[in-house]
């Protein structure tokens, strides 16, 4: 059957300098393409420690928050969007538990990752949010708008 237009969500999702480095972007980006939501927008890129503050701004007041943008900056980061019904949820419930301690074997922080400090990927937690993120990180117009055959086999 066919999905309306208005249940498809966006969620940003960021395989963090760790991940990159540990060669990971593949069998990442393998977790979200297999489970059947659409890559709309993709680029690798060092942000700025200042780009970091800004993407982690709700959490500022926290004690991490100085040395995990050092950390996000550090590097290179894959930045996604990722397309699909419920990807946003969905999304949080393959990369599993903030700390890779909690996180169930089977995602991809409990299969992947030791240390929260280093746990390989970012995931949008909210509709809102992902939108927000979206905007900080891509232009409208890097987000490219087409059609999956197979869409027409997940819904
Ligand atoms: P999530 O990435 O699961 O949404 P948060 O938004 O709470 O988690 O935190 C953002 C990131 O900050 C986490 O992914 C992790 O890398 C880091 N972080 C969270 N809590 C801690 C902590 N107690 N010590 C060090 N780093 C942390
Ligand atoms: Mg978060």
């Amino acid at each position: 059957s066919t999905v309306h237009a208005a249940e498809i969500e966006r969620t940003f999702i960021a395989i963090k300098p760790d991940g990159v480095q540990r060669g990971l972007i593949s069998e990442i980006i393998s977790r979200f393409e297999r489970k059947g939501y659409k890559l709309v927008a993709i680029k690798i890129l060092t942000p700025t420690k200042e780009f970091a503050m800004l993407h982690y701004d709700d959490l500022k007041e926290r004690p991490f928050f100085n040395g995990l943008c050092d950390f996000l900056s550090s590097g290179p980061v894959v930045a996604m969007v990722w397309e699909g019904q419920g990807v946003v949820k969905y999304g949080r419930k393959l990369i599993g538990a903030t700390s890779p301690h909690n996180s169930e074997p089977g995602t991809i922080r409990g299969d992947l990752a030791i240390s929260v400090g280093r746990n390989i990927i970012h995931g949008s937690d909210g509709p809102e949010t992902a939108k927000n993120e979206i905007n900080l990180w891509f232009k409208p117009e890097e987000l490219v708008d087409y059609g999956l055959d197979s869409e027409k086999w997940l819904y």
